[in-house]
């Protein structure tokens, strides 16, 4: 079967935790490209810092030169709150002959019991969680629950299977960023060189 990766975030800012995840999980699962999805507007957290087009530009100058990773901005084309069950169901449409894989993080992973409509994203994608070292999934949780009803070695049907995917632990975080850029801390090694010279030309996260 062919793959493709859905990578779905906030990215506020893109760093090198997104993007050397997505890397490893398109490697290990041979998928044919990771579309990087921004939210136009998050359903589980609060407003993100910069605008939607600030982050998607930021995610295309870090994407530069992968060629198996590009920018899709369905969420920011469609507007509203960003369920992610509209985006699968729209993207199914237009890629009709390969499999999804939705990409999420351990983190993101152990609240998706209250993602709207998560039965429904099941039925529409498979979903690679791409497990921080440490970051443990509690098999006695809703989501540990979820994961070990449909959990695979090896995705061999276009959705309703889950693969838990080991990734190389880099403790980066948005939030981190954020919080060094307004303590005016250097951001070197954190996130792509290209990214942080386009946050200093637009004073972002001040
Ligand atoms: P914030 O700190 O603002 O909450 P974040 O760094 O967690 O942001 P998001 O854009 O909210 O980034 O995350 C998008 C996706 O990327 C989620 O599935 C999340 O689990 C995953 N992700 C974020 N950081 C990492 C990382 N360092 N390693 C692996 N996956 C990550």
């Amino acid at each position: 079967m062919r793959f493709i990766g859905i990578n779905g975030g906030t990215f506020d800012p893109i760093h090198f935790g997104h993007l050397r995840a997505a890397l490893e999980v398109q490697q290990k699962l041979n998928l044919e490209q990771v579309r990087f999805v921004p939210c136009y507007q998050p359903v589980h957290r609060q407003s993100p810092m910069v605008s939607s087009e600030q982050r998607a530009k930021m995610i295309e100058l870090a994407i530069q030169g992968q060629s198996k990773f590009c920018l899709d901005t369905i969420e920011l084309e469609r507007g509203g709150p960003s369920y992610m069950v509209e985006t699968l169901a729209a993207l199914k449409e237009q890629f009709n002959d390969v499999g999804l894989v939705l990409m999420m993080g351990t983190d993101a992973f152990s609240r998706f019991h209250t993602w709207h409509n998560w039965q429904q994203i099941l039925k529409l994608a498979n979903i690679a969680v791409m497990h921080r070292p440490g970051d443990g999934l509690a098999l006695y949780s809703e989501s540990g629950q979820i994961l070990s009803a449909h959990q695979v070695a090896k995705f061999t049907q276009p959705s309703e299977q889950i693969m838990d995917v080991l990734i190389t632990q880099l403790d980066v975080s948005s939030t981190a960023v954020r919080s060094h850029l307004q303590n005016d801390m250097p951001v070197d090694y954190l996130l792509p060189p290209q990214v942080i010279d386009y946050i200093k030309t637009h004073q972002l996260y001040q």
